[in-house]
């Protein structure tokens, strides 16, 4: 695979910027210093900032793809006396509930429909159901509905339950407020709106979810949250992490924390709108329920779906996600994290248009 000249508009791995690539170029240094544990502590503490987590919060700094997380996450936070709430709206939703099924949690899912906003009365049969956690992906990014943290944390305060959020594809493309929404666990991964390389996971987790955490004792070595409790005081991981990335990560923290974390949000929000208000006019239409700034899934008339992503990778080199499953025939979405300009978005849509012969 070529990897020159490639604009990508997915989601994850995204267009890096330029100063993570030259970061990305170093010697992958070895970790178990005083300098290293530095950074990591530095990069904790960014986190905590960006994410408006609880002083009191810790962070796990895991080496696994985004899914890896979300597992390592449940069977950490939650076990067989728990009954969890999975908002299933889509491929991630239904990923909570595998993980569930697996390591036998019991739960129940609150489905949605694939054009289906999820709104305060899907929660009214879930009333003083004797739950005690609730997970959700908040960008469920397969359909880019962003689920409205208002009415699952209102829901979660009226019941007593611990929030998990997977804010893998929504934090850093819209705003993310941890303590002000009660949220217990946030789930990020660094391919997403970070726009790092693929490999290490993040997981903030509130004061009251590390007591709960460390009153169960999780069956598994390399996921153990309370190994990394003990070696992040240090600033240090129970394992090898992705070393590489680890510098990307506290690179890219300092970078949004000058910049601030409003005018990052601004930014991102600025190409999404662009981008929606520049597809007006084409023969495609996007879905009525609230989206995520991360993406814009585009519904096309037709079956071509497939055949219109072949022809931007092919012929142009530009990357959009397809989108699996029924509704990947007629959907792709368009990333707006990334080091992407208004100019590369005028590109794709001249593509859409010379596709559609307009
Ligand atoms: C990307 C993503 C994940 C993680 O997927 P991996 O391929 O395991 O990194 C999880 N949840 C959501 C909502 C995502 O967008």
């Amino acid at each position: 695979m070529n990897l020159d000249n490639y604009k990508l508009f997915t989601v994850g791995p995204t267009q890096m910027y330029e100063s993570t690539l030259k970061v990305r170029s170093k010697v992958v240094p070895y970790f178990r210093t005083p300098e290293f544990s530095e950074m990591m502590l530095d990069s904790e503490r960014l986190i905590k900032k960006l994410q408006f987590a609880p002083h009191d919060s810790k962070v796990v700094f895991l080496t696994a793809s985004g899914s890896g997380a979300m597992e390592a996450t449940v069977i950490n936070c939650f076990n067989q006396n728990d009954k969890l709430l999975v908002i299933s709206g889509g491929t991630f939703g239904e990923r909570f509930e595998k993980i569930c099924e697996i390591h036998q949690i019991p739960f129940e899912a609150l489905k949605l429909g694939a054009d289906e906003a999820l709104e305060s009365s899907h929660f009214q049969e879930f009333e003083n159901q004797g739950f005690t956690g609730l997970l959700v992906n908040i960008d469920e990014t397969y359909t880019g509905q962003l689920y409205d943290i208002n009415i699952i944390r209102d829901f979660c305060d009226r019941n007593n339950l611990l929030l998990v959020v997977d804010a893998i594809s929504s934090f850093l493309a819209d705003p993310y407020y941890m303590e002000k929404n009660h949220i217990d666990a946030t789930i990020i991964s660094s391919q997403k709106g970070l726009c790092l390389a693929p490999g290490l996971s993040i997981i903030t987790l509130s004061p009251r979810m590390v007591q709960k955490v460390e009153s169960i004792k999780v069956a598994s070595l390399y996921f153990d949250f309370n190994d990394y409790f003990i070696n992040m005081m240090r600033g240090q991981t129970p394992f090898t992490p992705a070393v590489g990335v680890c510098f990307e990560l506290n690179d890219m923290l300092h970078k949004i924390d000058e910049q601030g974390i409003d005018a990052r949000l601004k930014e991102v929000k600025a190409r999404c709108d662009y981008f929606r208000s520049s597809i007006q006019n084409l023969p495609i239409h996007l879905p009525k329920y609230p989206l995520s700034n991360a993406i814009t899934p585009i519904r096309f008339e037709k079956d071509i779906a497939m055949d219109f992503f072949a022809y931007l990778k092919n012929e142009k080199h530009i990357m959009v996600n397809p989108v699996g499953g029924e509704l990947g025939k007629r959907s792709i979405r368009v990333a707006h994290v990334g080091d992407l300009k208004l100019v590369d978005y005028d590109n794709l849509i001249n593509e859409i248009k010379t596709y559609f012969n307009m």
